[in-house]
């Protein structure tokens, strides 16, 4: 491995002992020193290779704290059914899956992500007879864009076994239609259910599609990733693994378990991976939720689910969006810490989207770290002004409010449902403006700079490795990002235009524009 003299730049370096300086140098996939120019001209030897950064700043390796990386790669080999991507009315949808069926033998899967009932010009989902329309001989399973929603049709509907007489499993809702009481295509907090029963993706498309999730995560100087999925277990550890080896993935990961995958380590625990800095086991994900109109799980399942991964010595990473659900959160935490004290847990609350003042002050004195995505309001702040109710708007990502009452708050992208770029967050947490071009909550700006540490140093606590990343400093991994703008300095409605020129990761040029 060679080692980098970077010169000539602006680092940033998020660490409060040299906050700003001109240069890195890196050994061995580690940062060896920083600072001058000068200095650095000293440590020049016959190996090191010198990138002169023309002023360019940069930036510790971006981390994005919560993503979906299955799901990213399938959403780049599978109908992209985003508004932006032309599937704004039902019509359209139809139109993408019969042009995508013309070379299908039947029978072979047609998978769609993205849509979403507001940019529909039916505002509303598809049906099962929308899709039974477009095509009656494959079977299609369209994803919302949330993740949370999925339309199935008439031939898919029957291959996972629902019909008129299934009853909603727990947590999920089958849609159903008034009168007849036939499944309407739509199932609400049904993906473990279906990732049980549907067939995943062909291996050499999803393989496809992490070459290109690989690639975008790269170009957007995203140089470590948590995967959040609920159903995270043994066999997606090992795709993991299978990927790293192939060097298919090159951003480290941490993988989170599911409740489920959580009970199947705790049986038999897997094999650690060779390097851990590179793949390692993250907090255990279980989903909040209110889709049946009550709490699920409930609170006393809740708390004892919380109890179990906090003695464990695991961290809880609990998705709660909306007030009831983070309340119900915040109360199982507490019962864990009563029940078996334990200090610097690091549990989260994944999203916390509706936060009021009082709700910010529980969380700060119960040490929770919020993980949120800033991005939401750029990407989906139109709808956002559209369609929550006002006493929710109010309260909607409240982010200086969480930061200022003392909650740790760390910016992710939820990838696939809103895209990877860091930057985008960076820029809806300064400017609160979505991409419409309005405001949402402006009293809720935050600084550049506080924006930055939610995708560095305070993201890389949420899995206990501030010692080796996050800032740039010396003895730290060398995971660096070059930027042609500083976000510090630019004007605040340029942030997000700001490319990514060279990406670093363990030391290695894995991106360059700058050629
Ligand atoms: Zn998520």
């Amino acid at each position: 491995m060679e080692d980098l003299i970077l010169n000539h730049a602006n680092v940033i370096t998020m660490d409060p002992n040299l906050p700003r300086t001109n240069g890195i140098a890196t050994q061995d996939g580690k940062i060896l020193a920083v600072g001058s120019n000068d200095l650095l001209k000293r440590l020049r030897h016959k190996n090191s290779r010198g990138i002169d950064c023309k002023g360019n700043t940069i930036l510790p390796g971006f981390i994005d704290a919560h993503l979906h990386l299955h799901g990213f790669a399938e959403s780049l080999v599978t109908l992209n059914l985003e508004p932006r991507n032309n599937a704004r009315s039902i019509l359209g949808i139809q139109a993408k899956i019969k042009a995508s069926s013309q070379n299908l033998p039947s029978g072979t899967w047609i998978r769609g992500k993205g849509y979403h009932e507001f940019y529909l010009a039916e505002k509303r989902h598809p049906t099962r007879g929308d899709l039974d329309a477009a095509t009656s001989i494959h079977p299609v399973k369209l994803t919302h864009r949330s993740g949370h929603a999925h339309v199935l049709n008439s031939l898919a509907l029957a291959f996972v076994g629902i019909s008129k007489h299934t009853p909603d499993p727990p947590g999920g809702l089958i849609d159903r239609d008034l009168m007849t009481g036939e499944p309407t295509g739509v199932l609400y907090g049904m993906s473990d259910y279906l990732s049980k029963l549907i067939p995943t993706i062909d291996q050499n498309q999803l393989e496809e599609g992490i070459k290109l999730a690989n690639q975008k995560l790269l170009s957007s100087g995203v140089t470590s990733i948590q995967d959040a999925t609920s159903y995270n277990n043994r066999d997606r550890w090992e795709v993991f693994q299978h990927w790293k080896e192939r060097k298919l993935l090159k951003s480290r990961v941490s993988m989170m378990l599911g409740g489920e995958g959580f009970d199947e380590y705790r049986r038999q625990p897997f094999p650690a991976y060779t390097d851990r800095k590179n793949l390692h086991l993250g907090g255990v994900k279980i989903i909040v939720h209110e889709v049946t109109g009550r709490l699920t799980p409930d609170q006393k399942e809740l708390n004892e689910m919380v109890l179990h991964i906090h003695r464990s010595g695991f961290q809880a990473v609990l998705h709660a969006v909306e007030e009831p659900t983070i309340e119900a959160a915040c109360s199982a935490i507490e019962y864990a810490l009563k029940e078996f004290p334990r200090s610097d847990h690091r549990h989260r609350i994944e999203h916390c989207s509706v936060c009021t003042q009082p709700m910010a002050k529980r969380l700060a004195s119960l040490g929770i770290t919020v993980v949120t995505q800033p991005s939401f309001f750029f990407y989906h702040g139109e709808r956002y002004l559209r369609t929550v109710p006002d006493s929710n708007l109010r309260h909607l990502y409240p982010i200086a409010t969480l930061m200022k009452n003392g909650v740790k708050v760390v910016g992710s992208s939820d990838c696939p449902v809103s895209p990877v770029n860091p930057l985008i967050g960076i820029y809806s947490s300064v400017s609160r403006m979505a991409e419409s071009g309005e405001f949402v909550l402006p009293e809720e700006k935050i600084s550049p700079f506080e924006a930055l540490r939610m995708y560095t140093d305070e993201a890389a606590k949420t899995t206990f490795e501030e010692t080796i990343k996050g800032s740039i400093t010396p003895g730290k991994l060398a995971d660096l990002v070059v930027l042609n703008g500083d976000p510090t300095r630019l004007p605040v409605n340029e942030i997000k235009d700001i490319e990514v020129e060279m990406t670093i990761l363990n030391g290695e040029v894995v991106l360059d524009r700058m050629r």
